[in-house]
């Protein structure tokens, strides 16, 4: 109420405030309109009911203009009270008449307009939970699995803590032997050591299942070495053995360059050298054409044209005999391969070690 009001008489003033309501209402009136109501976006509708209970609390507030009015009445004479109540009154029920309509409208709407963006989507797409992988050497341990099954294999699987006898001497390597100190492993309690080499599974496969026989055992070997970029303590190998009549070196390099070729593709070329191992008699290590450069040089064949990969060889008499098998009657072939030094070619890994590490932000890459 301004001084000049105040002035007016009581009359006046109720006039004054009506038509003062009147005026301002104009810009909500249309809001007592549904239809009006729901062109408006949720924000705005908003904005506007918070707009609209400002100008109401000035009319119909504590402090509000209504409030000053019904002041007015006390101090009126005697005679001019009655009249001035009842005038008040009907401005007052005047205005929440007029008011009631936007405030029911505009909250109809926000409530459900609030209800309909609270309410599930079933159509947006949901929350994948994460799904690990296969790790990559268990991915290669696999395609390896498939072309020897495929080739009349059997996958056998063996324990990972050995005796000397199965470690060592069952595969012609006597104690003093110096093939025992570039093996040397770890050893549990006295006569037991983690194997050092996956050949031990030949010796009991051949003990139980006799001859003849073929079979590849994958799985972990340790050694004693200072984990670097190309060593590690625990790696894999996959270790193959082929035992029956007739069995010759022809036997061994074709079954080792089939291998290859189903791994690397049919243009793969392999490749014996002679070597030395004390359980088999000849023995060969073997390469093969590299897989990046197809033989020309690259940073992965250290420009040789040419990848290292394992060893091989006729199974020594020696070994055949140990294990229950006549080396009169039978002869076979065994042949030796490290997965994780295939995996980290693949792949082009520089350090052998990251395959070990566990890393999720390493492995998710291989997904
Ligand atoms: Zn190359």
């Amino acid at each position: 109420m301004t001084e000049n009001t105040s002035q007016q008489d009581p009359k006046t003033q109720v006039e004054t405030a009506r038509k003062a309501f009147e005026e301002e209402f104009e810009d909500f009136v249309r809001l007592g309109d549904y239809a009006e109501v729901l062109k408006l976006p949720l924000v705005e509708a908003l904005l506007k009911r918070k707009e609209f209970e400002e100008f109401c609390r000035r009319y119909t507030g504590k402090k509000g203009t209504i409030a000053s009015l019904k002041k007015l009445i006390g101090q009126s004479g005697p005679d001019k009270r009655a009249i001035l109540g009842s005038q008040v009154q009907q401005l007052e029920k005047w205005i929440s008449d007029r008011t009631n309509q936007v405030h029911y409208s505009l909250s109809a709407y926000i409530q459900q307009s609030q209800l309909e963006r609270d309410r599930i989507d079933v159509t947006l797409p949901g929350r994948r939970p994460r799904r690990g992988h296969i790790h990559p050497i268990t991915r290669l341990r696999e395609r390896v699995e498939d072309i020897f099954v495929s080739l009349g294999y059997a996958i056998e699987d063996d324990r990972e803590i050995e005796t000397d006898f199965y470690n060592f001497d069952a595969l012609n390597i006597p104690a003093n032997h110096p093939a025992r100190a570039s093996q040397d492993t770890f050893y549990t309690t006295e006569g037991f050591a983690l194997r050092s080499q996956t050949s031990t599974v030949q010796i009991h496969a051949m003990q139980r299942r006799g001859a003849p026989l073929r079979m590849i055992a994958p799985g972990r070997v340790f050694r004693r070495d200072t984990p670097d970029p190309t060593h590690n303590p625990m790696f894999f190998q996959v270790e193959g053995l082929c035992v029956d009549r007739g069995i010759t070196m022809a036997h061994l390099k074709g079954t080792v360059a089939e291998f290859l070729r189903r791994m690397f593709g049919a243009q793969t070329v392999t490749r014996f050298r002679p070597s030395y191992f004390p359980f088999t008699e000849p023995s060969a290590e073997f390469d093969f054409s590299c897989f990046k450069c197809g033989g020309r040089g690259c940073r992965i064949c250290k420009q040789s044209g040419w990848i290292e990969l394992g060893g091989s060889g006729m199974v020594h008499p020696n070994v055949l005999r140990i294990a229950g098998v006549d080396p009169e009657i039978y002869s076979g072939f065994a042949f030796g391969l490290g997965i994780d030094r295939m995996c980290a070619l693949m792949y082009g890994l520089d350090d052998i070690r990251l395959l070990f590490e566990n890393d999720v932000r390493f492995l998710e890459q291989f997904d």
